[in-house]
């Protein structure tokens, strides 16, 4: 079987592998798609200090059952499953534990069924506790910000305001659903949030884009007392730039990023229940799919994002 394997910078390389070798309660993926997440992107950009390299990445994998390992019982031959995995995603095939695996609807393509970043977006969700008729604000409604509008809309906020720096995803979190959209680039964020809340701020605020900049943004504009939700994925340093204000503001802040495999686990059989009932709209999320061979062009898209780019996924046929 075919697989990408990352030697360094920008250095995607295609090779031929032995077919995985299955364990007890294991099934054989043959994977069909997989998504080129943001996390990814920093360890394809330079060789990170501490990790090992060449090293095999790719943790978005939806595909089908191919064969069945000793003591599994859920799955057949050609079931269509998502899968929670840690790696080795960008490949033709991977072994995966029958507890890892959820059932997909038949008409749920492949690319929709990426299941990380829904499960991920779904336990934040969860996590912040949203309740009916609070005010939301999300900040970075990227391709994870528009997944969690779509949660929070369904548990009823009674007004969800956007902010981004691209205009094309502001009009996109309308038609999604949003209430108000602001650009940061351009328009005053703090005070336009003051306005639509009778100048107390949001009742939570969720901070998606993983920078410094959207960090401020959601200490200025969360009200007292109010759910200051630290979403974003920051792999490098930052710094809370007035404690005695988020302190005076009792903000109550959350972490929603989680480690226990349980909890991950239970977010990736609700996201995947999720996406079977469409309540998920993938489709419009999925801006382009490249195979494996352009596997570093579907990098470079996700580092430079072009207009109109949202999200890139591999598929392996
Ligand atoms: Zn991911």
């Amino acid at each position: 079987m075919r697989s990408a394997i990352l030697y360094g910078p920008h250095d995607f390389r295609i090779e031929t592998l032995p077919e995985p070798v299955l364990a007890e309660k294991e099934y054989l993926v043959n994977i069909k798609a997989c998504g080129v997440c943001h996390s990814e992107i920093h360890q394809w950009e330079s060789k990170i200090p501490g990790l090992e390299y060449p090293r095999f990445i790719g943790h978005e994998v939806s595909g089908e059952i191919s064969k069945i390992g000793k003591d599994c019982a859920k799955f057949k031959i050609g079931d269509r499953v998502a899968a929670w995995v840690e790696g080795k995603g960008y490949a033709e095939q991977i072994a995966v534990k029958e507890e890892r695996l959820f059932l997909m609807k038949h008409d749920l393509p492949f690319e929709h069924a990426i299941l990380e970043p829904v499960a991920c977006t779904t336990n934040g969700v969860i996590k912040a506790n949203i309740q009916l008729g609070d005010t939301v604000a999300l900040i970075g409604t990227g391709f994870m910000g528009l997944l969690i509008l779509q949660k929070v809309k369904l548990l009823g906020a009674s007004k969800i305001i956007a902010v981004d720096v691209r205009d094309e995803m502001l009009v996109l979190a309308k038609q999604m659903g949003a209430d108000e959209v602001i650009n940061s680039n351009n328009q005053d964020v703090k005070k336009t949030i003051l306005q639509h809340t009778g100048d107390s701020g949001v009742d939570v605020s969720f901070e998606i884009g993983g920078l410094q900049a959207t960090l401020d943004i959601a200490a200025e504009i969360t009200r007292m007392e109010g759910k200051l939700v630290i979403f974003g994925y920051h792999p490098g340093k930052r710094v809370i730039n007035d404690l005695g204000y988020w302190n005076w503001m009792a903000f109550d802040i959350i972490n929603a990023h989680f480690r226990d495999m349980s909890t991950i686990l239970k977010g990736s059989a609700i996201g995947m229940s999720l996406l079977n009932s469409k309540k998920i709209n993938m489709g419009s999320l999925i801006t382009h799919k490249l195979k494996l061979d352009s596997i570093n062009e579907a990098f470079e898209l996700s580092r430079d994002k072009p207009n109109g780019f949202i999200k890139s996924v591999v598929v392996m046929d």
